[in-house]
């Protein structure tokens, strides 16, 4: 199999992947554990608050789940059906949560309004079951601020998520508190409003990411208007076009461009001097660059993408 490209370029995005792995793990044993313990507390007290948080750790566990796969199927290496390997499988991953995320809120949202209208008894005791779910967030939240959440768009919306979770919990705990003191049955729904919220809040988050990594939008921290002025600033480029730039998934941007130059100039020294500042200002190590001579026939293929 001949994938290897003479240039060496260590797409180093692998690092801290195996913490990332371990805290995920971990991460998802506590939830999956905790969300029985919701799931039976929450029958038990007929709390809509207990309950849709269980429903909401059901996603999480899910979604921690699907990207320890996504972490396994990344590491698969390259095919010679896909060249790329299972590299952005992760990102798929983040795109399913996000839409299971979206779903379940409006469904605790309906829940919520049934309850609304005819407010159930709680029973007070679901704050334990608050508190002990508050406990379980912090403890994930910490978890996984260890690993790398500020390049990793797994480890980044999984954090966000949890910050979201325990807001929530707070909720369920005032919930516990108005009901045991006052009987006031709907803090219920209310507190599960709020989990909702959350959930929706982060669904929407999530699937608009992953939904622009899917789109070949352009990484966040690049502008494409600053690389089309640096790789014109060389000397020897004339012009160029067709220039896209994308993320495959996490923490490895590519692009590809068209450049025109100078019959008289070196492309060798062309091609060096685009992808050192490529590279050096914008991290691109993955960059396809084609060289056309000013006034070529190859020009005519021009605009087939945009
Ligand atoms: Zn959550
Ligand atoms: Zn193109
Ligand atoms: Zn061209
Ligand atoms: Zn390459």
């Amino acid at each position: 199999m001949s994938m290897g490209h003479e240039h060496s370029h260590g797409h180093d995005h692998q690092h801290g992947h195996h913490a990332n792995k371990k805290a995920l793990l971990l991460s998802f044993i506590l939830i999956a554990t905790f969300m029985v313990v919701e799931v039976i507390g929450g029958i038990l007290t007929n709390s809509l608050a207990l309950l849709s948080d269980a429903g909401h750790m059901l996603s999480d566990a899910a979604a921690l789940g699907l990207s320890l796969f996504a972490f396994k199927f990344g590491e698969r290496a390259a095919t010679s059906t896909k060249t790329y390997g299972y590299k952005r499988f992760e990102i798929l991953a983040a795109f399913i949560n996000g839409i299971t995320l979206l779903a379940i809120s409006v469904y605790i949202f309906w829940e919520a309004y049934n309850r609304f209208l005819e407010p159930p008894n709680v029973d007070g005791s679901m704050m334990i079951i608050a508190i002990i779910g508050l406990l379980v967030n912090i403890l994930v939240a910490w978890i996984l601020m260890r690993g790398d959440t500020e390049e990793n768009l797994n480890m980044r919306s999984a954090l966000l998520h949890v910050f979201g979770d325990l807001l929530g919990s707070v909720g369920a705990i005032i919930a516990g508190i108005l009901i045991l003191l006052f009987n006031w049955n709907i803090a219920d729904p209310i507190a599960s409003v709020i989990v909702a919220s959350l959930i929706l809040f982060s669904g929407w988050r999530v699937t608009k990411d992953s939904f622009h990594v899917l789109m070949e939008g352009i990484p966040n921290q690049i502008d494409i208007t600053q690389v089309e002025k640096c790789l014109l600033s060389i000397d020897g480029v004339v012009d160029m076009h067709d220039l896209h730039v994308w993320t495959i998934t996490s923490n490895f941007p590519a692009l590809s461009c068209h450049l025109i130059v100078d019959q008289n100039h070196n492309r060798d020294v062309i091609l060096q001097v685009a992808s050192k500042l490529l590279l050096e200002n914008f991290k691109l190590n993955h960059t396809t660059i084609q060289i056309e001579g000013e006034g070529s026939a190859i020009q005519d293929h021009e605009d087939c993408c945009n």
